[in-house]
């Protein structure tokens, strides 16, 4: 008799835990969905320049060097990966990017039909050059903070 029922049983957990085989079988990529609440904080802290970890810091040594590890936390500002400035430069050409379009659109809000398209003409230009010199830190603490979000420390 007990026989028969350890057959149902498997044929149960096997219909039934399909999406938890497939989780356990990515698990390797360690990537998680983080929670909104989450991401927002990890942002957050970033923005202010602190350590998308604790909130705490400092997290630089200047404003183009970055210290090795949180002065609070103590945790790494960086995984050890080869290329993990990469990611770094992404949100720091993306961020420009958004400054130049939302300032763009504002002046034009704004000033419409006066604008003053000699300025832009200039202005644009010498903004683009500057915007990632200024947004430097925080896009490498924007990095971290979403590869935190989406890749917490389990093992460490
Ligand atoms: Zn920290």
């Amino acid at each position: 008799m007990r026989g028969d029922a350890r057959p149902k049983a498997d044929a149960g957990r096997q219909g039934n835990s399909e999406p938890h085989r497939l989780r356990d079988a990515n698990e390797h990529l360690e990537m998680s969905v983080p929670k909104f609440g989450r991401l927002m904080r990890l942002v957050g802290r970033a923005l202010l320049l602190r350590c998308p970890n604790c909130g705490g810091g400092p997290v630089q040594e200047s404003w183009f060097r970055m210290r090795e590890s949180c002065g609070d936390c103590g945790r790494p500002l960086e995984r050890g990966e080869p290329d993990y400035f990469i990611g770094g430069m992404m949100f720091n050409l993306v961020l420009s990017e958004l400054l130049f379009a939302a300032l763009f659109v504002a002046v034009l809000v704004f000033l419409w039909p006066a604008v003053p398209w000699d300025g832009i003409q200039v202005g644009a230009p010498i903004g683009m050059a500057i915007a990632p010199i200024l947004l430097y830190p925080i896009s490498k603490l924007l990095w971290l903070a979403f590869d935190l979000a989406f890749r917490p420390d389990r093992e460490r």
